[in-house]
């Protein structure tokens, strides 16, 4: 056999270790994002519950400052009324301190609502902090046992990748780049032997009877018409041929 297809043939071969690998690796990634999705999930409801506890704080500073601006309001129109001589001056002022009192009682009872949203949001957001704190600390083995079998997995594909690197030097650069490219879409084995009536080892289109002759040396290497797999011929020893 052509030395060069016996190096190609030995990289695919290291490729699919490779492959294994790292498919091995890829199975990992579901663990991790069902743990970062545990985390984000307890990490969003803090966020969530900070946010409307904000808002209710803004809220409430904004009512709080319209009921002391409304008490001086009232005060200033009770005295108003106080000071009222005429009949048409005191109903106009009891009018106004009415109105007043109202708007002022409206915003109270708002703010103390706005209060208990206050103290119910506190406790929420502590809630979900503690949820927070022990999802994460209760990840912590998961993560380390995870992060231990990643370690394992990358140190087998730097030892795959270093042996295939001294594989591929027995392969000339324009044949590897041509592996390469179809490998490395393809993902599989893209290297086939032509069947005895040159057709292609992966999917049976028969090549050009100009390119069998050529082929039919052992000495070539190229692609099929219809599936881009690298073909190769081995002819049979002259032994057999003619026994
Ligand atoms: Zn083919």
């Amino acid at each position: 056999m052509n030395p060069e297809l016996q190096a190609l043939l030995i990289v695919q071969q290291d490729d699919e270790v490779i492959r294994a690998i790292e498919t091995r690796r890829d199975a990992l990634s579901p663990r991790l994002a069902v743990l970062d999705k545990a985390r984000q999930r307890a990490a969003d409801e803090v966020t969530r519950n900070e946010a409307a506890l904000e808002r209710e704080l803004t809220k409430h500073r904004a009512l709080e400052a319209r009921i002391v601006e409304h008490r001086l309001r009232l005060e200033k129109n009770t005295e108003v009324l106080n000071n009222a001589q005429k009949v048409k001056e005191v109903t106009a002022a009891s009018a106004q301190v009415e109105a007043a009192r109202k708007l002022l009682a409206d915003e109270e009872s708002e703010s103390q609502a706005v209060s208990r949203r206050i103290v119910d949001l506190r406790t929420a957001v502590a809630a979900h902090r503690d949820v927070l704190e022990r999802t994460t600390a209760e990840q912590v083995a998961a993560r380390g046992a995870l992060a231990g079998e990643l370690a394992v997995i990358d140190a087998e594909i730097a030892v795959a990748r270093a042996k295939r690197d001294t594989s591929s030097v027995g392969v000339g650069r324009s044949l590897l780049s041509k592996y390469d490219r179809v490998q490395t879409r393809r993902r599989t084995t893209v290297v086939f032997q032509l069947h005895e009536d040159f057709s292609c080892g992966s999917c049976d289109t028969a090549i050009p009877l100009q390119r069998r002759l050529p082929m039919s040396t052992g000495a070539l290497i190229e692609p099929c018409e219809g599936c881009g797999c690298l073909l190769y011929f081995i002819p049979t020893p002259p032994a057999a041929a003619q026994g």
